[in-house]
């Protein structure tokens, strides 16, 4: 059931709601407030010979709710995350995540920040549990890698995002770090969703690299339903038949997601091409197609990296890039001023 009623309730009204609900053995979720309250009732599915607070009832819609806490249907406005001064979603100004694929060392993750922002990075990425396909591959330095980032983000005031792949490691991600990360082989580890969802933090979602995305928003429902919709989506790429590059980066999903939530939207053209040259040309495309920011991997050596160097762009290339996307973002504030007329 979908319950919506003709104004913003009170806070003791919206509490009156959620508690006639309980006492009938219903959990309602309150979705994100508009102009009006909306309630989605996931377990009732017929009509009740009475509802709370009835005469303001404008609406009550008979129906099992997909991704509604998530959706754009019940909330028309855009949903901004705030990281201290930083916004993300609902502005104009693209949010750029910028980093190693993997926190290495010290020098080399102080390396990186320095570049990062000197370069117009606001978010420091790098991975310090990573998800590799051989056992034998790198694995990341764990939470002294944890501190590392932390460390170097703090020495050039950048915010940070990370990949948590377990839950056991979610508290101690959320202490050191601004952003978690759900890795796209995590996209529908549901107890990992859920203990996210528990935390008030930032989540990048990426996608599933064979997810749907009607898969895709039911997993950001997920982490919604335990409380937080601090949920960044991000495109990085699917699998198909294509071999030439490591994935097919899907930047229709961009546009298409803008209409299905209100959650901001993000794309991580690395992971999405697997070739550094690029990098470049579908950051400034996903940017176009109205991504409210970007996440790419840059190395100080990416020769050296110990995962992801062939993806990752040179401080040069990303020095370059940075002062393209200000270009670009320029022409983008110009037609979108222009679009509202
Ligand atoms: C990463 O960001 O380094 C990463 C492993 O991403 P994905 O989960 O998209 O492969
Ligand atoms: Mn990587």
């Amino acid at each position: 059931m979908i319950l919506e009623y003709n104004q913003k309730l009170s806070k003791t009204l919206s509490q009156q709601v959620v508690d006639w609900f309980f006492d009938r053995n219903y959990t309602a979720y309150q979705t994100a407030v508009d102009q009006k309250t909306v309630f989605v009732i996931p377990d009732v599915i017929q009509s009740l010979p009475e509802l709370p607070l009835n005469a303001m009832v404008s609406r009550c819609i008979l129906t099992h709710p997909e991704y509604a806490l998530v959706s754009r249907k019940y909330q028309s406005e855009d949903h901004e995350i705030r990281i201290g001064d930083l916004v993300i979603g609902g502005s104009q100004e693209a949010v750029k995540i910028i980093g190693p694929c993997s926190v290495e060392s010290r020098l080399q993750i102080f390396e990186s920040a320095a570049i990062v922002a000197s370069n117009g990075g606001h978010i420091l990425r790098g991975g310090v549990f990573k998800p590799r396909t051989s056992p034998y591959s790198f694995q990341g330095l764990g939470i002294e890698g944890l501190k590392l980032l932390k460390e170097a983000a703090d020495t050039y005031q950048l915010k940070t995002a990370t990949e948590v792949m377990n839950e056991s490691d979610v508290s101690v991600v959320a202490e050191y770090c601004d952003i978690l990360q759900i890795g796209t082989r995590n996209m529908q580890n549901f107890g990992l969703l859920e203990a996210v969802g528990k935390t008030q933090k930032p989540v990048i979602l990426k996608r599933g690299f064979s997810a749907t995305i009607q898969e895709w928003l039911n997993a950001a429902e997920y982490i919604a339903k335990q409380g937080n919709r601090n949920i960044i989506l991000m495109e990085r790429g699917i699998r198909t038949f294509e071999k030439a590059t490591r994935n097919t980066l899907d930047l229709s999903v961009i546009p298409l997601l803008k209409q299905l939530t209100y959650l901001p939207v993000c794309f991580d053209p690395s992971h999405g091409t697997g070739i550094r040259e690029l990098v470049g040309p579908m950051t400034l495309a996903g940017l176009s197609a109205g991504a409210d920011g970007v996440m790419i991997e840059m190395h100080p050596h990416p020769d050296e990296a110990l995962s992801d160097g062939m993806q990752s762009l040179t401080p040069t290339q990303w020095k370059q890039l940075n002062q393209h996307i200000d270009q670009l973002q320029r022409v983008l504030n110009n037609i979108y001023d222009d679009s509202k007329g």
